[in-house]
Order: C-alpha cells, then structure tokens, then sequence
C-alpha cells in the first residue's frame, strides 16, 4: 500500500482533511516511524474514538514527555536552532533541529515549518507531536502545531546557545557552537547528490582535542586556515569517529583570538578506550600477541583499492591488483585488544624495505607470505606505543596508526598505570569489549 492510501483511508477513517494527515504521515515516516506505528499515532492525534484519545493534547513538562504521548502542549526554551536540509521525494526541505528545556529537562525538537526559532526564546507549541527516537521522546513540529512567543523567562540550569569544546560533541549533536583552529584542510571534488561538488574536510582542533570535519559549502575562512567560530555545526559518526560538520546553514567566522590546541594525545588503556565507542585521536601502549592474514605484501583493487584475494574483489570481480604493503597486528594490554592497521609507510618501516624489496622478497620464496613472515618476527613479542584513530563497530576494534614505535616507557611507570587501567576497566561493563571480529 502506498503512502498515499495509506493518507486516504485514515482521512475518510477520521473525517479530517487528506493532505494534512498525508504530511503528517510523511513527516513520520521520513524519520523511520514504521507506516503502522504512525497510523496510530495520527489516529490519536485527531482523535480516533476508538483509541480513546480526543479533544486538546495535554499540557505537559519537559520531563514528563515519553514516545507514548501522542501530541502534548509543552511551554519551554529554545536552547538550540540550528537549519538543516534533507531531501525527501526528490526534493529539498529545510528544517531547523535543536532542543528545547524546561525546569524539569531538555527534549530534542524537529520543526518543519519555518516558525523563526532562536536560541533564547521561550514557546508554547500546542498539539506538538511526539515521536521515538532511540528509546527517547522528540518533538515534531508541524503544520498542525500553533506555536507562540512566551514572554515569561524560565529559570534554567541548561545554557542556552550550543557552545561546546570538541571533547563534548557527540554524534548526533546539532547546532552546536564552536571555537576551533583549522590544523587540515583539503579540497577534494565528491560525488554527491547533485553530482559533482566541491568540499573540504580535514581536522580541526580545540583546547579539549581535535576532530575531523567536512565543510559541504567551502567557506574561505576555513579554507584560508582559521582560527574561527563555526554556529549551527551538527555532528555525524564518519567511519567510528564523531565528524564535525559545517553546512550551507553554519555560520563560520574568522577568530581574532589564537587556539591553543590540546598537544597531548590522550593514552589510554585499550579496554578504556574501545569502551568509548571511538576516539579521533588516542595513543595505546601494549603488546603485539599477532600479526593477521591480509599482513604484508597485498595486492588492492585499481577500482575501490580495496584488499582482493586471489586477484578478485569482491566487488569488481577479476581485476588486476595493485601491490601494496599494510600490517593488520592485534595489540594487547591486558585490558583490551585492538587491530592496529599499519599503512604502506609505517609497514615499510617495520618490514626494514620497501614494497620493491618485498616483492624480490616474495619472487624468491616463490611466496608472498614470506613478507608477512619477516614483519611477525620483528614486531610479535614486543612492546610498541601506537597513536592514531581508533574507530569501533562491527568489524570490531580498529586502530588506524598515524605513529607506531617500540614503547620507551619507564617499565614501573608503566606497570603502575596499567593496574590503574585494569581497576578502571574493571568498573566499566565488560560487553564493551571488542571482540575479535575479522574485518
Ligand atoms: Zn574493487
């Protein structure tokens, strides 16, 4: 059943309006509400008798909100308005996203309609509707809201604005404010929506940590190098690892102040750090207990440059590969185990030559798993401190090395912030623990 009979039987159901209970039913399932689950809702909405709900939606707080609340009344301030486009059948649509708080808590918000929200304002939306999202209520704004401008100001704890240092930002983050300076940035031309666009992304750093971004709508400032103020930034997960992203909707001014950008790379124990979901940047020490298959001389895709096996990918079928040098070593320290990805370079590196010396290498053996071989007996066994992103889903626990050296700690220093580690990783749960999955 299309969308469509779907609007029609619920109109002729309720007696009420078609296209009004299309764009409501639209609005629900543009953000993943099961078609059935929205009926439902609508059906209380407009006060289906069978289902025991008519008249106003209740007035309630912020606090009281659950996903079983079909519409409410709720009086609160805007904390954050930020714009953001989405494409929905084919066309673009802007809404604003933010959040919303009272005295008893703070809700997300989507507004569909342009009501002119800003941070600060207080509002009463009447019959705002509710929807689920990750277990927690949100508030859909629409056509069938009546919102009004409050005068009365409430006595918040929630600061208002969306300013965060990069250590706050988590995925899923929107209009968020922040002071950052540009460490790298590159322009590279994407296949987007609308065909090829022009983008920039690199890493941009705070006194809390640095992050990746991506600038969909190259602003100078950002490309001239920073420092700047980047307004309405909303946050995406890229490849395990919270993105910073600046849209046509932000706002990026130059800073007349000098970042000073936290230069200490966070070590963590590896149990620690996996339990966290991912991090952009963190150092582990630990040992190498092994080196993968897929280690040393590879050969990648000329089309994806993805690893094929037997001259296959597995996307492009029978392709003639590409020779290339990677380490996949499972680093351990006791609390945790992490696959450490080395790059050609840092393979050449602990290979002790270069991809032409592995390929006489493998020429002579009449076997290329010689190479890989030769990197096992230099690393396994041995203690090396390793820094770079570490990204978590399921494929695991990866860790994608910028540097990787033999570890020249002082051994006690060591062993006392390892039984630190262990005490701390001993109070987090253990299902946090990656497991080794092959990638
Ligand atoms: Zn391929």
């Amino acid at each position: 059943m299309e969308l469509d009979d779907h609007a029609e039987d619920l109109a002729s159901d309720l007696g009420v309006d078609k296209e009004e209970v299309t764009s409501d039913l639209q609005n629900l399932v543009e953000y993943s509400v099961p078609v059935d689950e929205a009926k439902q809702s609508l059906r209380r909405k407009y006060g289906d008798g069978a289902s025991g709900g008519s008249g106003a939606p209740s007035s309630k707080e912020i606090g009281d909100i659950t996903p079983d609340d079909g519409n409410v009344t709720v009086t609160g301030t805007v904390l954050t308005a930020g714009k953001r486009s989405i494409r929905y059948q084919g066309s673009d649509h802007v809404i604003v996203e933010g959040e919303l708080a009272d005295e008893t808590g703070t809700i997300d918000y989507t507004a569909w309609e342009d009501f002119g929200l800003s941070p600060g304002d207080t509002i009463t939306a009447g019959n705002a509707g509710v929807r689920e999202w990750d277990g927690e209520p949100e508030l859909n704004l629409g056509e069938s809201t009546s919102l009004s401008f409050v005068d009365e100001s409430l006595q918040l704890t929630q600061e208002i604005g969306g300013e965060a240092t990069l250590a706050d930002l988590q995925t899923g983050d929107r209009a968020r404010v922040v002071e950052v300076a540009v460490l790298e940035c590159e322009r590279r031309t994407i296949d987007g929506r609308d065909g090829e666009t022009e983008i920039l992304s690199g890493v941009v750093g705070d006194e809390s940590g640095r992050l990746p971004f991506t600038n969909w709508d190259p602003a100078p400032e950002i490309e001239d190098g920073g420092p700047v103020r980047i307004e309405n930034a909303y946050v995406q997960e890229f490849r395990g690892v919270p993105e910073v992203n600046v849209s046509e909707f932000s706002t990026v001014t130059e800073l007349d102040r000098e970042i000073e950008v936290g230069a200490d790379t966070t070590t963590m124990a590896v149990g620690e750090a996996v339990a966290t979901g991912g991090i952009y940047d963190v150092e582990l020490v630990g040992n190498v207990i092994a080196v993968r298959d897929g280690s040393g001389l590879i050969q990648r895709c000329p089309e994806c440059y993805r690893v094929i096996q037997k001259g296959q990918c597995r996307t492009h079928g029978d392709v003639d590969g590409i020779d290339d040098l990677r380490v996949k070593a499972i680093l351990d320290d006791g609390t945790g185990t992490v696959t450490v990805v080395l790059d050609d370079e840092l393979t050449a590196a602990v290979y002790g030559g270069t991809l032409e010396d592995a390929l006489e290498q493998a020429r002579e053996a009449m076997d290329q798993s010689v190479v890989a071989d030769t990197i096992r007996e230099r690393i396994v066994g041995r203690e090396f401190s390793v820094r770079g992103h570490l990204s978590v889903d399921e494929y695991g626990a990866n860790l994608d090395a910028e540097r990787f050296g033999e570890s020249d700690d002082d051994p006690q220093a060591r062993a006392r912030a390892f039984l630190e580690a262990v005490e701390k990783v001993a109070e987090i749960d253990d299902g946090a623990d990656a497991e080794e999955v092959d990638a």
